[in-house]
């Protein structure tokens, strides 16, 4: 029986076999199907209802990733996952993994782990630079997107100390007016959950309608908060998208932050997936005003080739995070002066992971020029996906391509009902992705059903595209 851990040897033994299992699956992708074929409950049935009295080999627990896990994995590193926003595992980036695991540092402060608060700082200032964004923001990594876009919330809201919201709280008070949150329709469901766990409520989310290329139209922005005001809310903070999830479109960030300075409101941009294309000095026209900014959010797990999860969240105003988050027990106390920064006091968690370590890696491994260029040759990708939808008949190209999205649908002659034409793409979808070799996903623009080709897997060439293309033509007929 083992009283401690395993023994180093047996660690090194299957760590080297690990290492050429992991590379068979990214060398080999075309062995399995890039969606799970698994239904529900299949992999559960595959376990014992209860854990193992007595310790099982590691052999035996290694055996059942290929019996138990892979049969359930749909996989994010195939070079045919072209649905949500693809991503990958990149080589550094795995690397980084194991070791933030092997450290198993607890960033509660500092002094617990001071090479990890201080390589997330580095991390965060080199992503920042790359992407062109002002020097001087404060960048931290959380988990997700989902969660920067609830600590940049919070903290708009402790901006007034009028509000007085850490201390007294929301409910019952009827000196506080309601708070209301502004985005457009088409901006992640993340602000609304964010809402939702932040008190201020789903129905204080303001969604604003979009142009035809799906951008927030700040007239409508402008109207919407003059009459939130004349109705005695308080507006409190826009959130632009830069880079929808459904079509990447970017709202225009310098009008609405002309507002948002005109109003007192705070500016945060979800720029999730967007963010990566301010690698490309060319494309950083598309995010003008973004240095206006009070905060902004970039998952480097989205399309910064660094694995699940990684996002990275500036602002502008790291006091006001301080004041909105920090709270030091007595137990945590510490002489370690002004210089030892303790992330734990700007969000809620406290012990923290050390996520920057394979970003640190990814961006030491590819450089800035080499990232940059993946980027582009993925916007180029997407450029030849929307020549090939276009030059089609029946097909139509449904969006902008502003980035490495492509929005399309099929238009069978004569078919005009919309309810008819989801009712076949939805078909399609499905056919396409039963082959196994490619994984799309669909959106709703309005009324219309429509595909989309995301292309942001490093590992994703030209001749996937064009396979994926072959096979949503025999899937239409
Ligand atoms: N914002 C945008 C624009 C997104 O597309 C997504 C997810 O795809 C998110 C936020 C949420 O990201 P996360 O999964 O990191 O919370």
């Amino acid at each position: 029986m083992h009283t401690g851990d395993l023994p180093l040897d047996e660690f090194e033994r299957h760590a080297s076999r690990l290492a050429a299992w992991i590379r068979s699956t990214l060398e080999h992708p075309e062995r399995v199907s890039v969606l799970s074929r698994a239904k529900p409950g299949d992999i559960r049935a595959l376990l014992p209802a209860r854990a193992p009295q007595q310790g099982e080999s590691m052999d035996a627990i290694l055996a059942d990733l290929d019996r138990v896990v892979m049969p359930g994995v749909t996989h994010w590193n195939h070079p045919g996952f072209l649905a949500y926003f693809a991503n990958t595992a990149s080589v550094p980036g795995i690397l980084g993994e194991l070791v933030t695991a092997a450290l198993n540092q607890v960033g509660i402060l500092w002094r617990t782990g001071p090479a990890a608060a201080e390589i997330e700082q580095v991390a965060c200032d080199w992503l920042r630079d790359a992407l062109g964004f002002p020097a001087g923001w404060f960048g931290m990594i959380t988990d997700t997107a989902s969660i920067s876009t609830m600590y940049a919330l919070a903290a708009a809201r402790e901006r007034d100390p009028a509000l007085a919201i850490r201390q007294r709280g929301m409910a019952g008070r009827s000196d506080l007016p309601r708070l209301r949150v502004y985005c457009s329709e088409h901006a992640h469901s993340s602000v609304d959950k964010a809402c939702i766990a932040l008190g201020l409520g789903l129905e204080n989310v303001i969604r604003v309608a979009t142009d035809e290329s799906y951008r927030l139209r700040p007239e409508m922005l402008a109207r919407v908060i003059a009459a939130d005001r004349s109705q005695g809310f308080r507006p409190l903070a826009v959130v632009a998208t830069a880079g929808t999830t459904s079509t990447t479109s970017v709202d225009p960030i310098a009008a609405i932050a002309q507002l948002c300075a005109r109003e007192s409101l705070w500016l945060h941009v979800d720029a999730a997936y967007g963010g990566a294309m301010g690698l490309l000095p060319e494309a950083r026209e598309l995010f003008a005003g973004i240095e206006q900014a009070d905060s902004v959010v970039v998952n480097a797990h989205k399309w910064l080739f660094t694995p699940m999860d990684c996002s990275v969240l500036w602002t502008k105003h790291p006091r006001v995070f301080r004041r909105t988050f920090a709270l030091t027990p007595s137990y945590l106390e510490t002489t370690d002066g002004e210089q030892a920064l303790n992330f734990s006091d700007y969000g809620v968690q406290l012990g923290r992971r050390f996520r920057a370590l394979k970003l640190w890696f990814v961006m030491r491994a590819f450089g800035v020029e080499g990232m940059a260029a993946r980027v582009r040759e993925h916007v180029r990708l997407a450029q030849v996906v929307a020549g090939w939808v276009t030059a089609t008949p029946e097909w139509e190209l449904c969006a902008p391509t502003p980035m490495s999205v492509v929005c399309f649908r099929h238009m069978p002659p004569g078919v005009t009902d919309e309810s008819e034409l989801e009712a076949h793409n939805a078909l399609i979808l499905e056919k396409v992705n039963a082959s196994g070799e490619v994984f799309l996903s669909h959106t709703k623009l309005g009324q219309r059903y429509v595909l989309r080709i995301a292309i942001g897997n490093l590992r994703t060439e030209e001749r996937h595209l064009a396979r994926a293309w072959e096979l949503l033509g025999e899937a239409a007929g």
